[in-house]
């Protein structure tokens, strides 16, 4: 699956190092690999955007070296792929030895895993599932503040599935932990890979059903109910926090207006 790029190939260059991507003058670049000097490096091609094809290398170019969150103002889609490459680049960087015996290991040929030469094992990119949760309250919807990014934000709830947990559980066990809310009529809405550094955020949307909010001061720094035409300052579009708060003040408009 890794070959070697030639001066003739073309297309969009993940070029990652230690989660971070190349980024010249701020976007992902787009070009025959000459241009950009990337001719002679190893490469994998993971998939395609607007016709060309999208290629990962491992290689730090030391300056204009960013974020894969920066991508997405670039376009959704387009950083969804890049994400892609990120997640694999780091995939391979940690995966250099084997878990069980600790020889060393090699990339398969047919799929993205990496092969243990001494005891066979075979292991791929771990995702880690999320739930993602709007929830809304006649007029309003609870949108709190995260410890973890301390930008100003006001977002809905989110946390990681545990092991053996469902997705259901996952919900009901995050806001009450985080806010002292219980929840009713869960449905599922959407997903989006969330390279940061590799999560699935699975998207839901619910109603309040009983409690007051109680916040978890190691999650939130402040949660409350906002009325749906009266909303503090929201995450960027592209994000899927962004489209369940839109598809929840278009829930609210249609009831309400
Ligand atoms: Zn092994």
């Amino acid at each position: 699956m890794h070959r070697i790029i030639e001066s003739s190939d073309h297309g969009w260059w993940i070029v990652s190092h230690e989660q971070k991507l190349w980024l010249p003058g701020g976007e992902l670049p787009l070009g025959n690999a000459g241009n950009f000097d990337l001719v002679g490096q190893s490469a994998l091609r993971i998939g395609e955007w607007e016709g060309e094809p999208v290629w990962m290398i491992r290689q730090n170019r030391r300056q204009e070296m960013g974020t894969v969150r920066q991508v997405i103002e670039q376009d959704p889609g387009l950083f969804q792929l890049a994400g892609r490459g990120v997640q694999l680049a780091e995939f391979y960087r940690s995966h250099k030895f084997c878990g069980y015996c600790g020889h060393t290991m090699h990339p398969s040929k047919t799929e993205w895993a990496m092969l243990c030469d001494h005891c066979r094992e075979r292991y791929y990119p771990q995702i880690a599932p999320c739930i993602i949760v709007a929830i809304r309250r006649d007029d309003k919807i609870l949108l709190a503040q995260h410890t973890r990014h301390r930008n100003g934000i006001y977002t809905v709830l989110a946390g990681f599935v545990e092991v053996g947990e469902t997705l259901e559980q996952a919900v009901a066990r995050e806001v009450m932990e985080e806010s002292g809310i219980k929840v009713k009529n869960l449905r599922y809405i959407t997903s989006q890979p969330w390279p940061f550094p590799q999560s699935l955020m699975t998207a839901f949307m619910a109603e309040y059903d009983s409690g007051e909010i109680v916040i978890d001061p190691k999650e939130l720094i402040d949660a409350g109910w906002y009325r749906y035409d009266d909303l503090p300052l929201l995450p960027p579009p592209g994000t899927v926090a962004r489209r369940l708060i839109e598809d929840t003040v278009a829930q609210c408009r249609a009831d309400y207006e």
